[in-house]
């Protein structure tokens, strides 16, 4: 079967077209500047030539048509109608507390998925206009959501509550939700297998290091502490996001740049993080390259992730009471040998020693540790389409 899946983002679509007996990508693509001037949309086929065109857009629902279109264009398309696609797979933000799994997507689940617009108000609607233009231009195919959040939905109530009054989490479900999980689950599952044990005997650290960055413990198989909370602000110093803060420097922030809080969130969001300290870059390459030429402020913002990173596998291997395997994912996880190496510096307390020929490597699944560490850490390139596209067969298998 071909499974959809659609990625909604602020002003992007991603798209691929997943064939899930061979779980091989048909073709890819992403719809970029959706609602702003010079919209575009590339496309690449799995035996051909990437192409970008600029096309009008200006919502979330045209950027669904442009990208069928492509999917179906009589020349490079992949498949010569909309009825070669058997279902659809949506990336979902935030499935509040009703959804702990992935969910086929009836009138129910729909409404369901609106309601959590109230708590993840920036991502939700853009989700759900994918949903709604799927459902209208693809009215008999079956559709998923499959969340970001719901792989954490296991963390027991002591990693999830906040030490704020009772009622705001009965009343408003003011909680720590964590984020990534799809990430986190395909990462994790990988890792049993290329150890060849059950997931459910491991005990496993998994950290998802990208322009968003979030670290989870895995115990068992299952999410039980994972750094992003309520929101995807939470935890680790990311790309251009704080991570967590004392909420009362805020205030006192505010009152000396004359800032509301909307600002104040924007400046969280946007200009902080190894961006705000090193005042050059989001991006741990461009950082790299400072620091080898001498600039203290980015060897500041390199070194203050990793010792943040180190911090929390320190504090999820004591949650989990031990840990088996350390695995890196994402772009930083992925590419970033020097960033591994300093996070595996701070860890040999646990017996961890890192082979650094093979950590030389990059964006390839691989072992990174030495045959005497005490803890396996290793690579593996992350896949959240594809786990989008065997959660959607395992949907409408059921
Ligand atoms: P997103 O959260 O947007 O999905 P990614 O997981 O793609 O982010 O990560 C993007 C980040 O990965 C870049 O901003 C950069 O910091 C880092 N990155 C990508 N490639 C490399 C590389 N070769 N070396 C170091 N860092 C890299």
């Amino acid at each position: 079967m071909n499974i959809l899946v659609i990625n909604c983002g602020s002003s992007s679509l991603k798209y691929q077209l997943i064939q899930s007996d061979t779980e091989t990508v048909l073709a890819k693509g992403i719809c970029e500047r959706i609602g702003l001037e010079e919209s575009r949309v590339s496309y690449e086929p799995a035996n051909g030539k990437k192409e970008t065109k600029i096309v009008s857009m200006s919502t979330h629902s045209e950027a669904v048509r442009i990208a069928l279109d492509v999917l179906t264009n009589e020349q490079s398309g992949v498949i010569k109608t909309l009825e070669e696609i058997g279902a659809v797979g949506h990336r979902v933000a935030h499935g509040g507390e009703f959804f702990t799994s992935s969910t086929l997507l009836n009138e129910k689940a729909i409404k369901a998925v609106a309601d959590c617009c109230e708590i993840a108000p920036l991502h939700n609607p853009l989700s759900l206009s994918g949903i709604y233009a799927c459902k209208e231009l693809m009215p008999k195919v079956p559709m998923t959501a499959v969340f970001d959040t719901a792989f954490h939905q296991t963390m027991p109530k002591k990693a999830y509550l906040y030490g704020v009054p009772y009622e705001y989490y009965e009343k408003y479900k003011m909680r720590r939700y964590g984020f990534h999980g799809t990430s986190h689950s395909y990462v994790a599952k990988r890792a049993a297998a290329l150890l060849g044990k059950p997931a459910a005997s491991l005990k496993t650290i998994v950290c998802h290091l990208g322009n968003g960055s979030s670290i989870a413990a895995v115990e068992y198989g299952k999410s039980i502490d994972t750094t992003m909370g309520f929101t995807p602000l939470e935890g680790l110093i990311m790309g251009t996001r704080s991570g967590s803060i004392d909420p009362a420097a805020l205030q006192y922030l505010m009152h000396k740049e004359n800032l509301n809080i909307d600002d104040m969130l924007g400046i969280l969001n946007k200009k902080s993080g190894v961006y705000g300290i090193s005042g050059r870059s989001s991006d741990f390459r461009d950082l790299g390259e400072a620091k080898k030429a001498g600039s203290e402020r980015a060897a500041d913002a390199l070194e203050i992730f990793a010792y943040q990173c180190a911090k929390f596998i320190g504090a999820y291997a004591a949650a989990m009471k031990g840990v088996d395997a350390i695995v890196f994912t994402a772009g930083i996880g992925e590419n970033d040998k020097d960033t591994r190496e300093r996070i595996c510096e701070y860890l040999c307390w646990l017996g961890i020693r890192i082979d650094e020929s093979a950590n030389s490597r990059r964006g390839e699944e691989m072992k990174i540790s030495t045959s005497d560490s005490n803890v396996t850490v290793m690579v593996i390139p992350t896949n959240e389409e594809l786990e989008i596209a065997r959660e959607t067969l395992r949907l409408i298998m059921s």
